[in-house]
This record gives C-alpha cells, sequence and structure tokens, in this order.
C-alpha cells in the first residue's frame, strides 16, 4: 500500500482553493485544529480542511489529492471512539456538514436518499413523521451522521433484532480513488447482480473512498412497544438468559446487559428506582399492540432462569424512560469514575457470554483494574471499559496487558474485535490476530485497487 507523506504546503494550498472553491477550504489554525481530533481523544493537526458542498467538487478533490499524494479524511461529527476520524498530519479533512440534506423519502418503495452529513437523529425524527424509522440507532444518534454510520456499520440497542447500517443500507454513490463516481447496490429491495461493493464500503472507514450519497432501506414503525427488564443474582445468570432469549422464537427489540458497576453507577440516577440485584437486562418488545402480551410472555418465560431476582413489565412509562436514559447515559458517565477509559467493544457468540463475564471478572482481578461491562448483549457485543488513573505507577502498562488478555480471552470464545466501533487507529495493532493471513493479505489488495494513490485515510484499519 502507497502511502502519502506530502504535506500542503502554500502553492499546493493555492491549487487546492482553484480545485474545490476557496471559501470551502479552511486554512486558519484555530480551524484546522478543531477538525484534528475524535471522541478517542487522539488529535493530529491536518494541513487543511474543505468542506463539503456536492459531488462535482468531492470529484475534484480527489483528483488533486491523488496527483499530489495528499492524503483525505472525511468526517462527520467525530464521535468516533476509535481514532478512525483522526486525520493524517498535514493531511485534508473532508468534512461533511455541509451535505446535510434528507432528499427524498419514497414510503412506497420503503427508502429515504440522502447526503452523507446528515445527522443520525434528525433523519430519524423526519422519518418518524412519515411512519418510518432506520433502524440504526447508536447512543451518539444526536450528533452522529449517516455517512459516519455507514462508514463504521453503526449499530445500537435495536440492532438485535433490526440489523446494522449494513443490513439497512440498500445503494452508494461513492467518490472512488481516481476521481470517478461508483454507484453500488440497488433500490430495490433483493438484487442478485455481481459483486456487492455497497457492503464492502460500509464499514471500511473512509479507506476506499468518500460516500456521496446514500439510499437507505427504512422500516415501519412499530405501533406499540412494551419496556421489560430483569435483575439478576450475578452476571452469569443474566447472560444465561440471553442465550436463552436468543434460542426462542421472539426476537426483542432490544436486549442489553449491564454488570453490577454498570448497575451502580444507573443507580446515582435519582430517577431510576431498583431493587438489589448485581446484573440487569433491559428489554423491548414491539409489534402491534395485540401482540404485544404474548411477546412478554415468551421472552419473560426465557429469562426465567436460575439466578432471576426480578422481572418487570413497565407499566411506568416515566420509569422505563429513565433507565433506558441511564443507559444511555452510561458510557460519558465513565469518565467521572477515572482519568483514563480505554472502551472496547468485543463480540463473543451469545452462548459464550458467560464465559466472556467469568473471564473478564478474573481479569479485572489479576491485573488490578477496573472493568465495567454492558452493552448490546442481544448481539454479544459488550462494551468492555478498562478504568484507571495514568498518573499512578505501572497502571498504563497494566492497563495495556490487560487489555491484550482481554482480547486473548475474545479470540478464545471464538469472537472478535469490535461489534460497532470499528478499528480505526486503537485496535489496528490486534488486527493480524483478528483476521487471518491469506484475508488480510486479500484485503490490503482491495485498498490497493480502490485507493491507488493511498490518499482515503491512510493508516486506518489495516496494520503496517
Ligand atoms: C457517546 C458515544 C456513544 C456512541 N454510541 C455508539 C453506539 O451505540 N453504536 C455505535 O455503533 N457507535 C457508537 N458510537 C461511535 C460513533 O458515534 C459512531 O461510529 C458514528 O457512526 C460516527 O459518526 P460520525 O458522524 O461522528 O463519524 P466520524 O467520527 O466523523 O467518522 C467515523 C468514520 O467514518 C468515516 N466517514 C465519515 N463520513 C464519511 C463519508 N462521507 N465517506 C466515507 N467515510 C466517512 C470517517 O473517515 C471515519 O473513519 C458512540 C460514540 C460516542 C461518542
Amino acid at each position: 500500500m502507497t502511502e502519502p507523506t506530502r504535506p500542503l504546503d502554500s502553492a499546493l494550498l493555492q491549487r487546492l482553493r482553484a480545485a474545490v472553491g476557496s471559501r470551502a477550504v479552511l486554512f486558519e489554525v484555530a480551524d484546522r485544529h478543531v477538525y484534528g481530533g475524535d471522541n478517542s481523544r487522539l488529535h493530529a493537526l491536518p494541513g487543511a480542511v474543505v468542506l463539503a458542498e456536492d459531488e462535482a467538487q468531492l470529484q475534484a478533490l480527489v483528483a488533486f489529492a491523488a496527483e499530489h499524494r495528499i492524503a483525505l479524511t472525511a468526517r462527520g461529527r467525530g464521535t468516533a471512539t476509535t481514532g478512525a476520524a483522526v486525520p493524517s498530519a498535514g493531511g485534508i479533512v473532508v468534512a461533511f456538514e455541509r451535505m446535510d440534506r434528507l432528499l427524498r423519502i419514497e414510503p412506497d418503495d420503503r427508502l429515504a436518499v440522502v447526503q452523507p452529513g446528515l445527522i443520525n437523529g434528525q433523519l430519524q425524527q423526519q422519518l418518524a413523521a412519515a411512519g418510518f424509522f432506520w433502524p440504526p440507532d447508536p447512543t451518539s444518534s444526536p450528533y452522529a451522521t449517516i455517512g459516519g454510520n455507514l462508514a463504521c456499520n453503526a449499530g445500537g440497542p435495536r440492532t438485535v433484532k433490526y440489523g446494522a447500517s449494513r443490513d439497512n443500507l440498500l445503494a452508494l454513490r461513492v467518490v472512488g480513488g481516481r476521481g470517478e463516481v461508483i454507484s453500488s447496490g440497488h433500490r430495490g429491495s433483493k438484487t442478485a447482480v455481481g459483486y456487492d461493493l455497497c457492503r464492502l464500503y460500509c464499514g471500511a472507514e473512509g479507506t476506499l473512498g468518500l460516500i456521496s450519497e446514500a439510499t437507505l432501506r427504512l422500516t415501519p414503525a412499530p405501533t406499540a412497544s412494551r419496556a421489560l427488564r430483569a435483575l439478576y443474582r450475578d452476571a452469569h445468570a443474566a447472560t444465561h438468559a440471553v442465550a436463552r432469549i436468543m434460542a426462542q422464537s421472539v426476537t426483542p427489540s432490544a436486549l442489553e446487559f449491564l454488570d453490577a458497576g454498570a448497575l451502580a453507577l444507573v443507580r446515582r440516577d435519582p430517577q431510576v428506582r431498583l431493587p438489589a440485584g448485581a446484573a440487569l437486562l433491559l428489554l423491548e418488545v414491539d409489534g402491534h399492540p395485540d401482540e404485544l402480551r404474548r411477546a412478554a410472555a415468551a421472552v419473560a418465560q426465557a429469562a426465567a432462569v436460575d439466578g432471576l431476582l426480578e422481572w418487570a413489565e413497565a407499566d411506568d412509562p416515566a420509569q422505563a424512560q429513565a433507565l433506558w436514559a441511564a443507559r444511555k447515559a452510561l458510557s460519558p458517565m465513565l469518565r467521572k469514575l477515572a482519568p483514563k477509559k480505554i472502551n472496547e467493544d468485543v463480540v463473543v457468540p451469545v452462548s459464550r457470554l458467560p464465559m466472556l463475564l467469568e473471564g473478564l471478572q478474573e481479569l479485572a482481578a489479576r491485573h488490578r483494574i477496573t472493568i465495567i461491562n454492558f452493552g448490546h448483549a442481544g448481539n454479544g457485543n459488550v462494551h468492555v471499559n478498562l478504568l484507571y488513573d495514568p498518573a499512578q505507577a505501572g497502571r498504563s502498562a497494566a492497563a495495556q496487558t490487560c487489555l491484550e488478555a482481554v482480547f486473548e480471552l475474545v479470540f478464545s470464545l471464538d469472537g472478535t474485535l469490535s461489534g460497532e466501533h470499528g478499528i480505526g487507529l486503537l485496535k489496528r495493532p490486534f488486527m493480524a490476530r483478528a483476521i487471518p493471513p491469506a484475508t488480510l493479505a486479500l484485503m490490503r489488495q482491495l485498498k490497493a485497487v480502490f485507493d491507488p494513490a493511498g490518499i482515503f485515510n491512510p493508516g486506518k484499519v489495516l496494520p503496517d
């Protein structure tokens, strides 16, 4: 893979302005600084920021960058947790906040056509008015963009029933490595024509091209939903219940797990009233009102394993809302517990969740690192948070050793590195353990074909 290294000098900056229009280029240090980081807290100063306006301008930008071998890092709103949106120092950030329109909703074909900079939450509001929703619902949806969601294959609580971004995508327009426009996928709900490039671009973290337009698969909004919760004696009982719930015929529309540490945080919210228990499942079933009672009963039956302390069906919507709000606030709240948080989102087969949780408990004790776990248990996707104080001697090294052991544990259970946050910069060192060598080699070859000048988000996803 060719790595572009050339930073922007003043002569190149003039040519960039000529290629994309002066009003689209930010060059002041203060502006460039703002676009240099993401939620990983990593940072690099780009040489310039280009505010994307339309596809033709993106084509001119890519042609310019390919000719001069300048790195291009696409940016939605920088909520990535892995460094995926951190630019190459001296390269160009392509910011999509001006390409933020919902172009059309076509209810008969259950699709919406959007620009990549549209915020997920804004899309959902407009879809709700039309009786639809787009299933990917990351906790960051009030800020994160559809382009960022697609590039990371983002998911959320609803993924267990409705799938992640990749499963809810019909077609893409992407500006490729030679400045050409690649159309992939089809607006129909079924196709069997050629290679599925749409699925390849989705989850590529901006390393194969710049998404300029997306046709999203919509789902009619369910007419009713019911919030449920189950409190357990310990994580083993709760995760055993998850496997039983997933083995029966009613798929919940959300199936979230919280361990004792996460529960303690949730309990800090004065609105939340929960009886004693050391692990919680937060569930939801949806559908037609007539079906909900039967669906809830089927899930309750599966959830009733040894160790169940309390089962509740939230007849009090305010209480259910408070619990979900506290669950969604968990990620930022963790930052208050310790100065440093390593936030992973590993995946194991659902049947192995009990072994994962037991193993994590052992690792926390062995390395003397606080580990708090919660997440989308119905997909076997657990947010594993290692919390420590780097100012204390030896703690950073202990956390790194513990992290490696976490991944070893995950691989030993047939799991993998990430369910939704992606690889970015932070997880690259572990890619060679997650992906077999021949597969990794093919991925590198694909990268070279899609991006011959090596300009798209270099240094991300694939290891050196
Ligand atoms: C508090 C918090 C909660 C979160 N919760 C979840 C969650 O529940 N589920 C989940 O999946 N994620 C979650 N995330 C992670 C993050 O929000 C998602 O990955 C989101 O999809 C990123 O969107 P963004 O617009 O911020 O993209 P950015 O962070 O700006 O970019 C992410 C990646 O997408 C690429 N990209 C952006 N736009 C384009 C484009 N037009 N073309 C090509 N590549 C592009 C970037 O280059 C980068 O590689 C959370 C993050 C935070 C901070």
